[in-house]
């Protein structure tokens, strides 16, 4: 068995639209290499920073991220390789294994779909779109009563009336 402990760069931006590791982020590797009938089985776990945006106030959110990978890669003429296509069962490719695609995969699925800047993100105001958690307290905005909107709308359209038949 191999164990292996190294930090290296994303080349490309791991995770969804809200939320992702940025390319060139430092990921650390902490990873368990064994031999098995079939090929290599790597174990262990993958953290990198990531950054995004809260879905509720888009104000930008900055986490870790830690997945678990267990990944078979199987050798070139192996029963597995044989009977399994390399999108099932990744292959040794010489003497290398590429992560890559275990990260991605592992990644996608531990991010949050919505991320939030915390759990009580208040989110943005309805009215004015500021950020309720910065916005002063009590933030609010005088509202118009319905029965004078509905005149109002009334006036609006004999306005315009008179600018047609004028
Ligand atoms: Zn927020
Ligand atoms: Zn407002």
């Amino acid at each position: 068995m191999i164990e292996s402990h190294r930090t290296v760069r994303t080349p490309i931006r791991i995770g969804s639209e809200m939320i992702a590791i940025e390319p060139d982020t430092e990921v650390d590797l902490d990873l368990r290499m064994e031999s098995v009938s079939e090929g290599v089985l790597v174990t262990g776990t993958a953290s990198g920073e990531t950054a995004g945006q809260c879905s509720r106030c888009l104000e930008p959110v900055e986490d870790t991220v830690t997945v678990f990978l267990t990944e078979l890669f199987a050798y070139p003429d192996s029963e597995t390789d044989k009977t399994t296509s390399d999108e099932e069962v990744h292959r040794v490719d010489g003497d290398q294994i590429d992560l890559e695609q275990s990260l991605i995969d592992a990644v996608g699925l531990e991010l949050p779909m919505s991320p939030l800047c915390r759990e009580d993100c208040p989110g943005l105001c309805p009215d004015c779109g500021v950020a309720l958690a910065v916005a002063e307290p009590g933030h609010s905005h005088e509202k118009i009563d319905p029965r004078w909107a509905g005149l109002a709308d009334k006036l609006g359209q004999m306005g315009d009336q008179t600018t047609d038949n004028g």
